[in-house]
């Protein structure tokens, strides 16, 4: 089932010296519900820019986008998710539910849920000041996760954390994967990661000049 179709995507920047800048040029992605998505590619060729033109975070100029979900409804974890510092692992968590008016008894036992499936049950009540950078994530992971989105979006979710805390993080996220039947795209530069992630990895080039290209790999199941 398609929950996002991306087609003939283009987005151009104006920069502060008034020149055009293409960061989308002609992109078509199909995200098919539970895919787990990696985009890749080098430094400036369009991964963030897509992820949130798709997330309703930046508009685009041509091209369509289609969502096929009625409640469209999307969750996004970047590379330094801000918490609010003065609440707790479980105030964090609940507060998309407060902003959407979505807090029942059923939403609020998934936020415990949530937090158990991110590993930081014994965190609930903590202040983000007392938590390791890979356990802010995990919060914010579960934030995103709290009202139900359609898609979940990540912008390098991992790239500010050691190596080790990364390889950690991105077990637990395939295994979150699994268990949430959530449908993912993430954006990485980091091939390796990419792969073990992912169902699929689309790989975006700059070429010299403006012109991006989006070529799909089909990894297929593991
Ligand atoms: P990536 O995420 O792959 O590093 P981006 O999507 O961030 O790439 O950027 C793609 C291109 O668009 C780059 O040339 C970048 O400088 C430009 N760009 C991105 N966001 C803006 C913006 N808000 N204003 C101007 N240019 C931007
Ligand atoms: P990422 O976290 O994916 O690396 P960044 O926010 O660091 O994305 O931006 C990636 C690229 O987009 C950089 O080259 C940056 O200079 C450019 N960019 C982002 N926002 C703007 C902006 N408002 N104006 C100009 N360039 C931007």
């Amino acid at each position: 089932k398609v929950v996002v179709a991306v087609k003939d995507l283009g987005k151009t920047f104006i920069s502060n010296t008034k020149e055009k800048m293409t960061a989308l040029d002609k992109v078509n992605l199909t995200v098919n519900e539970g895919d787990f998505i990696s985009l890749i590619g080098p430094s400036g060729c369009g991964k963030s820019t897509l992820l949130r033109i798709i997330s309703g975070l930046e508009s685009h100029d041509t091209g369509s986008l289609t969502f096929t979900s009625e409640d469209e409804n999307n969750g996004f974890v970047f590379q330094d998710s801000v918490l609010f510092p003065w609440k707790t692992v479980y105030q964090n968590v609940v507060f998309p539910l407060e902003i959407k008016k979505q807090k029942t008894k059923e939403t609020l036992a998934k936020v415990d849920e949530l937090i158990e499936m991110v590993g930081l049950e014994k965190f609930r009540n903590s202040l983000p000041k007392e938590l390791s950078g890979g356990m802010k994530q995990r919060v914010s992971i579960a934030r995103s996760l709290s009202y139900n989105p359609t898609v979940l979006m990540m912008d390098e979710p991992f790239g500010a954390l050691d190596a080790m805390t990364r390889d950690t993080l991105n077990l637990e996220l395939s295994r979150i994967w699994k268990e949430s039947g959530k449908t993912i795209l993430f954006v990485t530069h980091d091939i390796d990661e990419a792969v073990f992630l992912s169902t699929k990895v689309v790989i975006m080039s700059p070429r010299p000049g403006t012109i991006k290209e989006i070529l799909p790999i089909d990894l297929g199941e593991d």
